[in-house]
């Protein structure tokens, strides 16, 4: 492990790039305008960002279809393709303390967070979805004696993606790692609150060796995002963010040139202790961090927490201890738990939530409503007990560190209680019986079910969600491909 005065230092010797990345390189945005990007954890500006809009939007999307209809990219052997994404794999791990940094700055997150996401999971991503694309076989229709007919996967073309700012690069490697794999020409759009690293990503891009024009970054806020939406010439867009925004890019298409729409979107996840649970120190652990990790920013974050009144007091009692214990403080330093929140908007939400809480007679054990100061947006690992299922903060996704627990007197009713949400991302189950254990697996109505441990699964398993947390569209595993992919039937007559 580093210190703090390395990554210090690293932060100091930054040379950020800021501008949009079209047709292998960087450009000034059209009109020239630009947004402060602000460290969240300082208030301090740490660059003036490029804010694209619509003209920008069509310079990358031309130079997208060029390089798509040219096939230099789209056409091109798998082995060619996991060439380069390998490559670009290895280019991102020997980048990797600097990109941290530089996201940690952008973001707020914990440098220990930003090094796991930035030098392990990203760089794996492209590795994976790099070695599995030559791997990928299409089907051998049975047919009789006068037919051939095969059923073969093209790249779907143009593709935008509209990315999250919780995890930035990760979320950005979720879904250019298997449209780049499947020949895809992308735009990429970070969020407005944390678009560095993306861009750093481009010029990676490039010295892997994807053709210009395949790998595109635009930047800007939500009107930049509905022009990529709008366009009639971009084929596909997967979009991870809000239900709200989610919903307004099925009226782009919609509106536009019926594209094809993933969504991947918020979540209000329970955590279920059944009666039979062991308390002990890993399902506390995975409790707190189910709810704390990334400071809550999180989409399958545990926060409505369903406890069996049989275990509750002796969980209580427990998880309060471990709120107490975690660290919140400068994302540069390793032994930080928690960062800061986004930004001071963010901040401002989730303490307007912690207030809703206290006014709707929920129970505060530990934290509460942050003072702001103008040195950050740190909020404190916050603590209910006693929600009721129509309060306000049982219901809707407050993405901050606020813990609720929801008592229940059985299993039925916790089953009850997880399924009463608009959302259906992920759900995680303590039991000791493996019958409760298999019934809660195969009732709750969520994406990802994960049984005495806390997880999203890894690489090789898809992630999406259920009702308002998304579309039949996967992220991760072999599914995610699907996304990017057009079937098509071949049908040979034989004379
Ligand atoms: P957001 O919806 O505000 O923004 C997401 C992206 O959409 C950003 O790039 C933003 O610029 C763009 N955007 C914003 N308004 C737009 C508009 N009107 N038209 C087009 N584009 C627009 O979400 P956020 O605040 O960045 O991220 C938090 C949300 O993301 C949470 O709800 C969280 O649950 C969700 N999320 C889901 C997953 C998942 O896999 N299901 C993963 C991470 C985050």
């Amino acid at each position: 492990m580093s210190t703090i005065e390395n990554y210090e230092k690293i932060a100091g010797n930054l040379k950020i790039e800021t501008r949009p990345f079209i047709d292998g390189k960087y450009v000034e945005p059209i009109d020239g305008q630009s947004f402060e990007k602000i460290n969240p954890a300082t208030g301090e500006i740490i660059a003036n960002v490029a804010k694209c809009n619509e003209k920008d939007v069509q310079k990358a999307v031309d130079a997208a279809r060029k390089s798509f209809n040219s096939g230099v990219w789209s056409k091109c052997s798998p082995e060619e393709r996991k060439e380069s994404l390998l490559k670009l794999a290895e280019l991102i791990r020997t980048n990797s303390e600097e990109m941290s940094v530089l996201e940690s700055l952008d973001s707020g997150k914990t440098i220990t967070d930003c090094l796991n996401e930035v030098g392990g999971e990203v760089p794996n991503f492209f590795q994976w979805y790099g070695e599995l694309i030559d791997k990928t076989f299409g089907k051998v229709v049975p047919t009789g004696q006068d037919v051939s007919s095969f059923i073969v996967k093209e790249p779907i073309g143009v593709v935008g993606l509209v990315v999250p700012w919780n995890f930035p690069l990760l979320m950005a490697a979720w879904k250019a790692a298997p449209a780049l794999a499947a020949g895809c020409s992308i735009i990429l759009k970070p969020a407005e609150q944390s678009p560095l690293t993306a861009i750093k990503l481009a010029e990676l891009a490039k010295e892997a060796g994807i053709p210009d024009g395949v790998f595109n970054v635009i930047t800007g806020f939500g009107d930049t995002g509905e022009a990529i939406g709008r366009h009639s010439d971009i084929d596909a867009v997967s979009f991870t963010g809000s239900t709200e925004v989610g919903a307004l890019f099925m009226r782009y298409s919609g509106e536009s040139n019926l594209k094809t729409i993933g969504l991947e979107m918020g979540g209000k996840s329970p955590f279920i202790v059944l009666d039979d649970a062991d308390i002990n120190d890993d399902l506390i652990e995975n409790a707190a961090m189910s709810a704390y990790w990334n400071g809550g920013q999180n989409c399958s974050a545990n926060m409505r927490q369903i406890i069996h009144e049989k275990v509750k007091d002796d969980f209580l009692h427990k998880v309060l201890e471990k709120t107490k214990s975690l660290k919140v403080g400068n994302p540069l330093d390793p032994t930080s738990d928690m960062g800061s929140m986004i930004s001071e908007d963010h901040f401002n939400t989730v303490n307007g939530y912690i207030q809703k809480g206290i006014d709707e007679g929920a129970s505060l054990l530990h934290g509460g409503v942050a003072t702001g100061s103008s040195k950050g947006s740190f909020v404190y690992p916050t603590l209910f007990d006693n929600l009721k299922e129509d309060m306000t903060i049982s219901k809707e996704e407050i993405f901050g560190p606020v813990l609720g627990v929801l008592p229940v007197q059985s299993m039925e009713k916790a089953l009850e209680t997880a399924n009463n949400s608009n959302y259906g991302l992920h759900a995680t189950v303590f039991t000791q019986d493996v019958d409760k254990a298999f019934s809660m697996a195969k009732n709750l109505r969520c994406g990802t079910v994960s049984v005495n441990g806390f997880s999203e699964g890894d690489i090789k398993t898809p992630f999406g969600g259920y009702k308002q947390s998304g579309s039949l569209s996967r992220d991760n595993g072999t599914e995610a491909l699907d996304q990017y992919l057009q079937i098509k039937t071949i049908w040979f007559t034989l004379k």
